[in-house]
């Protein structure tokens, strides 16, 4: 495939990687809000961390309105093991108790019936929900075309030049998702991960082995210098 525009480019990454990577296994769904607070709780922190977190925050309440009307000081502690507590425990108190008083229970599943922008825009609107932590809902609960666009999407897409060098991550979400065909997100989404912890790292990328070396000006202006 030929890379004549910034959409081929794109296209063409995510065939390489998939030719690299191979498929990549799906997220488990869940309920869109257990989603949501799994993300926040995923915020600054690596997925084997936020994942007992979660897990902790369970056992610790039996229900969401628990978690809500529960001491904060609680909250933070069974959220310890995910960092950031003092922060994430009100902030997820917060978003528990708006959905109680806004329709009547702790869900999201409403979410379902609507178009990926309401969804999106709802979703941004409940405190210390950015782009990302809404995509994450909308791809992997709701199975809507979103992209997250997490520290290596936007490290790696910036590297290949997909994205400029000033793009921030709120811009890097629309663009991105400009470039690819909607059921290509989720697939596009897992490889670059996978890419971005395997070989194009934050410092020292392995260029010389990677499968988009040749369409990689990151990766041909630095294999040059060597
Ligand atoms: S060539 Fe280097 S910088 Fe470019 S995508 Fe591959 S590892 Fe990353």
């Amino acid at each position: 495939m030929q890379a004549d525009s910034t959409p081929d480019r794109a296209l063409l990454v995510h065939e390489r990687l998939l030719a690299h990577y191979g498929r990549r296994p799906l997220k488990p769904q869940q309920a869109p809000l257990d989603e949501l607070i799994q993300t926040i709780l995923s915020q600054n922190t690596s997925d084997l961390n936020s994942g007992r977190a979660f897990a902790s925050l369970r056992e610790a309440f039996p229900s969401w309105e628990a978690v809500a009307e529960a001491d904060v000081e609680a909250v933070a502690h069974a959220i310890r093991s995910g960092g950031l507590a003092r922060i994430k425990a009100p902030r997820i108190q917060q978003i528990i108790r708006h959905l109680i008083q806004e329709r009547g229970e702790p869900s999201l599943d409403w979410l379902h019936g609507l178009a990926v922008e309401e969804a999106r825009a709802y979703l941004t609107s409940l405190p210390g929900v950015g782009p990302k932590t809404a995509a994450c809902v909308l791809l992997f609960s709701l199975h809507m075309p979103a992209m997250p666009v997490d520290t290596h999407v936007h490290r790696v897409a910036q590297r290949l030049g997909l994205l400029g060098p000033r793009i921030n991550a709120e811009r890097a979400h629309t663009l991105l998702e400009g470039l690819l065909p909607q059921d290509l997100y989720y697939s596009f989404h897992l490889l670059m991960i996978e890419h971005g912890r395997t070989l194009c790292h934050a410092q020292r990328p392995r260029c010389s082995g990677c499968p988009l070396l040749d369409i990689c000006p990151h990766g041909l202006a630095a294999t040059r210098e060597q």
